[in-house]
């Protein structure tokens, strides 16, 4: 393809909470023309379709420091653009139901304390004391912060939506990328060659397909996950119920409009698209969760729906300008938008336009971490959702 139709100082792809923030914060860092494409609508992949949890208690040093700058972003999103994405501060438990999770709780617990986080160690009886919907005598005990919480997905995007327009960042929906020009001085697209300065790379789930167009290899995949709401009952009253992520099972839940919102992931099931709802682990989710909160036994459910997560190889971001290709950023969340999406999105800008962050150190975060198969050099955050060990095909 030959001359650019336009030009952008700065081309993102994907209208995502990663790519959609991303966009804004290098709008907000002055340039002038930034081009939001999405082949779809804004919000259309993960980040309508979350959980909303965000964490601060991080299972690595970098997981924390993302967690802390998007609980900040979010605490000032009213300030800044005048709506926000819900955060509600509801404190988050991670029970331990065996000596080596309470030993491995401990270390955690002294490095996120180190980095600033409010999180303390609560005895059985003070987990069962602040859990009246818990049944008791479950737990070894477990970490606590009070000030995690959670957003509401579909309202970050409405507040990135707002942010977008008002920011001045031209939105393309209903048109996709394609693929690369000019060693990324301009980006191919469903409706026309766009000369950019600098190109950020997004897409969730799709990453990978999004980075084979541009001729990179990215590890990331897309695998199920089920989310369900239950009924409201007086005993998961808000005031009564923190979330709670019971890590060894990779069941999550927090309270919902009067009921509880509980998510997992079947860690056996092959990785990929698929948006269906799995009737039989839908059970053994309601199984786990009951023996846990035996008042959800006897609740219906509200709402349930499947979406596909993103994953890395270690469930850490990628953050980081492609291999030989110093125009072109790299961006995924690694399953953690919620939690992370705006400290990524942040921090992909940064390093789109200087090579570095205020955010966090990326250098251990760029593609080159991952060998030729995908495996990763760094130790997997212990704090995640069991994804697929390998990557879907893309
Ligand atoms: C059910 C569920 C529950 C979750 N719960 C939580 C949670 O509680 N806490 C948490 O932190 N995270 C959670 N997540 C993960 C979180 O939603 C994601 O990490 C996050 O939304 C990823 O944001 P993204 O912008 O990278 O990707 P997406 O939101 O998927 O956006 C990528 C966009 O790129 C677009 N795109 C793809 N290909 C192209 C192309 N060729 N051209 C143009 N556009 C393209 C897509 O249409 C899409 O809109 C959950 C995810 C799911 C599915």
């Amino acid at each position: 393809m030959g001359v650019a139709d336009e030009t952008a100082d700065a081309v993102v792809v994907g209208g995502g909470t990663v790519g959609a923030w991303c966009a804004c914060f290098l709008r907000r860092a002055g340039l002038a023309r930034v081009v939001l494409i999405e082949k779809g609508f804004l919000g259309q992949g993960a980040s309508s379709r979350a959980a909303g949890v965000v964490r601060m208690q991080g299972g690595t040093p970098e997981a924390v420091r993302l967690g802390q700058w998007s609980r900040r972003f979010y605490l000032g999103q009213r300030d800044e653009i005048g709506t926000d994405s819900g955060f509600t501060e509801q404190g988050y438990l991670l029970p331990c139901f065996t000596a080596a999770e309470v030993t491995a709780a401990h270390a955690r617990l002294e490095m996120q304390r180190g980095l600033g986080v409010p999180v303390r160690w609560l005895d059985p009886g003070e987990v069962d004391a602040a859990n009246p919907a818990l049944a008791p005598g479950q737990t070894l005990g477990g970490t606590f912060c009070a000030q995690d919480g959670f957003i509401s997905p579909p309202r970050n995007v409405a507040a990135y939506t707002v942010a977008l327009i008002r920011g001045g960042v031209e939105v393309r929906e209903h048109v996709a990328f394609l693929g690369l020009g000019g060693g990324g001085a301009a980006v191919e697209t469903s409706a026309g060659r766009i000369g950019a300065g600098l190109v950020v790379l997004t897409g969730g789930p799709k990453l990978a397909a999004v980075g084979a167009l541009a001729g990179l290899r990215i590890p990331a995949g897309g695998a199920r996950h089920q989310v369900a709401v239950t009924e409201r009952h007086p005993d998961l009253d808000p005031a009564r119920v923190p979330m709670v992520f019971d890590l060894a099972a990779g069941l999550y839940w927090r309270p919902e409009e009067g009921g509880l919102l509980f998510g997992m992931s079947n860690p056996d099931e092959p990785p990929g698209e698929n948006r269906e709802v799995d009737e039989g682990y839908l059970a053994k989710m309601r199984a786990r969760l009951a023996a846990l909160v035996p008042v959800t036994a006897s609740l219906g459910l509200r709402r349930v729906w499947a979406a596909t997560i993103d994953y890395t190889p270690d469930h850490l971001p990628i953050i980081g300008r492609a291999p030989g290709l110093d125009r072109v950023t790299v961006a995924s969340a690694g399953g953690a938008g919620m939690m992370w999406g705006p400290a990524v999105a942040r921090a992909a800008a940064d390093v789109a336009l200087t090579g570095s962050s205020e955010v966090l150190d990326v250098s251990p975060l760029g593609l080159d971490r991952f060998d030729e198969a995908g495996h990763s050099r760094l130790a997997t955050d212990p704090i995640a959702l069991p994804f697929p060990e390998r990557i879907a095909p893309s």
